[in-house]
């Protein structure tokens, strides 16, 4: 097999489908290769046993911890990435979160916030993005929090499900973690993959994962295409990397490692390094009477005391609250705390430490390491330890006992940063473009790229950068 085409895109979760859309929507040939199949559509997407208690869509790929302990990142490889099972809250970053921040360990992003407003508002458009109605029991927590005057203020949540999906309770109560049968929630298979997948100039293959990226034969700086697991080889006159920030880095290391470019490009040193992935704890509120609110996650609380955190409501109902108590207490008994419970999502923003990385596989090791401490970041550490414990304060004040937990290192969901954005090729990796400094034609359009990761999700700003690089290359501004 050897195809050519104009675009060749690696990976189809948020960046990759919405470069996906763009470049096949000016009429570019484009490849894309998604190493997952397509979702069934026969329920089990929803189906709490099979998702959460058994887990079998998640990636069953073995990494290591700092330490060299074996453990599997919450990944998912499936046609829409992650998408297809996020919580749907699609949030802008603020614009002071472009900007460097030391204090913090915040790098800068090397465009500000108005060079990507246009495809923020562009995004939200392609994905529906819309608030709802807070619901009666979140409207009774957050009015009692806000009058007892320890400065959580509410906003609406924008979030990327039809309205009609109220009408549908299994769907309602299970659209964060679980990936839509009907199409209700907008993820990047539904709204960007089908508006363009009837295309002739649009080729999709799934089951198709990269393994590495062809060179040049008479210069490595030039990629000519990319070859697959199954040895197939595709041409194309520029690649995009775009199979998240737990591998894009990987496949870019293995490529510079095999070149020789990694003794002599500058930004070599920085592949793979500050990795982040929110601090984040999940909370239980606890009350006496049952609570009844079925998407639950309408709004987002922040408060200015805690700069970069951000709460939001789970959009788990009782059953799937009961999931997380732990399995000390009897079923039966978690079960009724689950339908009184209320969960919270708590995430901190963490900066950058060089020493967070992604290592292909260290030193012949059987697998990838990810060598991440939040050690090494002291003041999202404390600032989040401040989140957890105010939350938890202000909800016993208004009568809500609450546990929380903090999430581990295979809580991958909002990995990023490990191919940062700059303009210093000695500490970042791609340039203001997309494309990895002193490469003529790689880019990146994945999760990788976040200097910063804001107080709040990171989709809708990965579908946006996605959106900027692909508009740039197809009006040619950066010719391969
Ligand atoms: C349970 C959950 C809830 C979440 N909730 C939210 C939320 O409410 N809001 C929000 O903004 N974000 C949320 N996220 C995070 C969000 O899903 C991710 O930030 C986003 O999907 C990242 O996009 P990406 O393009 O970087 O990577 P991904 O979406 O991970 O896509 C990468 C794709 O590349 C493919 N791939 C990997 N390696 C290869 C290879 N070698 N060859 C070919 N293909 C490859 C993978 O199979 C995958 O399809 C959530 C995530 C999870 C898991």
């Amino acid at each position: 097999m050897n195809e050519r085409y104009q675009d060749i895109i690696i990976g189809s979760g948020a960046g990759g489908s919405a470069a996906a859309y763009a470049l096949a929507h000016a009429g570019r040939r484009v490849l894309l290769l998604e190493k997952g199949r397509e979702l069934p559509h026969d329920g089990s997407t929803l189906d709490v046993d099979k998702v959460i208690r058994q887990g079998i869509f998640k990636s069953k790929e073995r990494w290591l911890d700092k330490n060299g302990r074996t453990f599997e990142p919450e990944e998912y490889f499936n046609l829409g990435g992650k998408t297809k099972w996020y919580g749907a809250a699609l949030v802008r970053f603020e614009p002071h979160e472009f900007e460097a921040e030391p204090a913090h360990q915040c790098l800068p992003w090397p465009i500000a916030y108005r060079e990507l407003k246009p495809y923020y508002e562009r995004a939200e458009e392609l994905l529906g993005v819309h608030p709802f109605e807070p619901e009666p029991d979140l409207r009774a927590i957050v009015g009692k929090l806000a009058r007892n005057g320890a400065g959580w203020r509410a906003q609406p949540l924008m979030l990327a499900l039809d309205s009609s999906i109220v009408e549908h309770p299994e769907e309602a109560a299970h659209f964060d973690a679980f990936a839509s049968v009907k199409n209700l929630k907008a993820d990047a298979q539904h709204a960007l993959l089908e508006r363009v997948q009837q295309l002739p100039n649009l080729t999709i293959r799934t089951g198709q994962a990269v393994r590495d990226l062809i060179a040049d034969s008479d210069r490595p700086e030039r990629l000519t295409g990319v070859r697959t697991e199954d040895g197939g080889e595709f041409r194309a006159e520029t690649v995009l990397l775009a199979a998240g920030a737990l591998h894009s880095p990987r496949l870019l290391q293995g490529y510079l490692e095999t070149t020789g470019l990694a003794e002599r490009l500058p930004c070599a040193e920085a592949i793979g390094r500050n990795y982040k992935c929110h601090l984040l704890s999940a909370m239980l509120a606890f009350s006496a009477t049952p609570k009844t609110d079925l998407l639950r996650k309408t709004l987002l609380l922040l408060n200015e005391r805690l700069p970069h955190s951000s709460i939001q409501p789970l959009g788990f109902d009782g059953e799937l609250l009961s999931t997380l108590i732990p399995g000390l207490v009897p079923r039966w008994f978690a079960r009724a705390l689950g339908h009184r419970a209320y969960g919270f999502f708590l995430q901190t923003e963490d900066g950058s430490d060089p020493a967070n990385r992604v290592v292909a596989k260290a030193n012949g090791a059987q697998y990838p390491q990810l060598d991440y401490d939040p050690a090494r970041l002291p003041a999202a550490r404390e600032e989040h330890q401040r989140l957890v414990r105010d939350f938890s304060r202000s909800l016993l004040k208004i009568g809500l006992p609450a546990a929380a937990q903090s999430i581990p290192l295979a809580g991958t969901a909002h990995a990023c940063g490990t191919l940062v954005a700059g303009h210093d090729p000695r500490t970042s990796v791609v340039d203001a473009d997309g494309k990895i400094h002193d490469l003529d034609n790689l880019y990146v359009v994945d999760g990788s790229i976040l200097p910063r990761s804001s107080r709040a999700n990171p989709s809708l700003t990965i579908y946006a950068w996605a959106l900027r690089v692909a508009e740039r290359l197809q009006q040619g501004e950066r010719p391969a």
